[in-house]
């Protein structure tokens, strides 16, 4: 953290959400956000971890408001829209980074409740909250919604099938918020991290060396760029391993 004076950061006076921020990529990026001047709402259900995130923030001289929330109760999502509406009336950062790995097994061995707690968390809950949030993402001056999707909604790898599934869901869900913002001044972007070094990767990939891996420290500052007023896309996925922007194919 440098001594810049707040009004001369990135994203000074801008109001940040970012859920699942009390650990890996959304503890990263909540932190850069905070230091770039945004004002942190962070979400996760982890109190201690958000209230050690708030340490961090505070330490590195920016500000968060912490909600310890379950992303699957979503009435509580709804509450935290009328929340920052009734308290700052906006919203100019939303960052969909929360998410389930679910188990890695035979699509015929799935335990349905497996099944829709992925569905919940990866693909519902990304809808309820641009259902709560989008009135105030448009009432910003530069919206910017990023959502942390994953290769694995592509590739289609045997055993990963609730996961892929719901990555597949969530680039629809966002691509068609972008379609449907197209007009306005908010941008929708879907973020592929790659293999980051997470808990969430150690879970997958128990055998790698996480030493091997990039950090989400790493990446944080590309979820600060596409934040950021000046960033011009949407519907598309910035892509970390390549640093490529990549345009999904449509039908002819
Ligand atoms: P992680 O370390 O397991 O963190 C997941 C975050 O999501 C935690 O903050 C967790 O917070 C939150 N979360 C999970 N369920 C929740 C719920 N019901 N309500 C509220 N918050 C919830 O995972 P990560 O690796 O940082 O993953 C972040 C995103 O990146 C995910 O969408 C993941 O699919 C994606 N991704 C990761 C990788 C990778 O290699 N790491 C690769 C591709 C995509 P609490 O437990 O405190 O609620």
């Amino acid at each position: 953290m440098t001594d810049t004076p707040l009004a001369h950061k990135s994203l000074a006076d801008r109001i940040a959400v970012v859920t699942g921020a009390s650990r890996g990529i959304g503890r990263a990026a909540a932190l850069a956000l905070a230091e770039a001047g945004a004002h942190v709402i962070a979400v996760a259900r982890t109190q201690g971890a958000l209230e050690e995130l708030d340490d961090a923030v505070r330490a590195a001289g920016g500000s968060a408001t912490l909600v310890p929330l379950d992303l699957c109760d979503y009435d509580a999502i709804d509450r935290l829209g009328a929340a920052i509406n009734e308290r700052w009336g906006r919203l100019d950062i939303l960052v969909g980074n929360a998410g389930v790995l679910g188990k890695l097994m035979p699509l015929g061995h799935i335990d349905p409740k497996v099944w829709a707690n992925v569905m919940d968390v990866n693909v519902t809950a990304n809808w309820r909250l641009i259902r709560s949030l989008d009135p105030l993402l448009r009432r910003s001056n530069a919206g910017r919604a990023v959502f942390v999707s994953s290769g694995a909604a592509s590739s289609c790898r045997a055993y990963w099938g609730p996961y892929a599934v719901s990555k597949a869901a969530l680039e629809a869900l966002v691509r068609t918020y972008a379609a449907e913002t197209e007009t306005t001044a908010v941008r929708a972007m879907l973020l592929n991290p790659g293999p980051l070094r997470t808990a969430m990767r150690k879970a997958a990939m128990p055998g790698e060396d996480p030493e091997t891996l990039r950090t989400p420290e790493e990446l944080a500052p590309h979820i600060v760029r596409l934040a950021s007023p000046d960033w011009t896309g949407s519907g598309t996925i910035f892509d970390f391993p390549t640093g490529r922007v990549l345009t999904p194919q449509k039908p002819a």
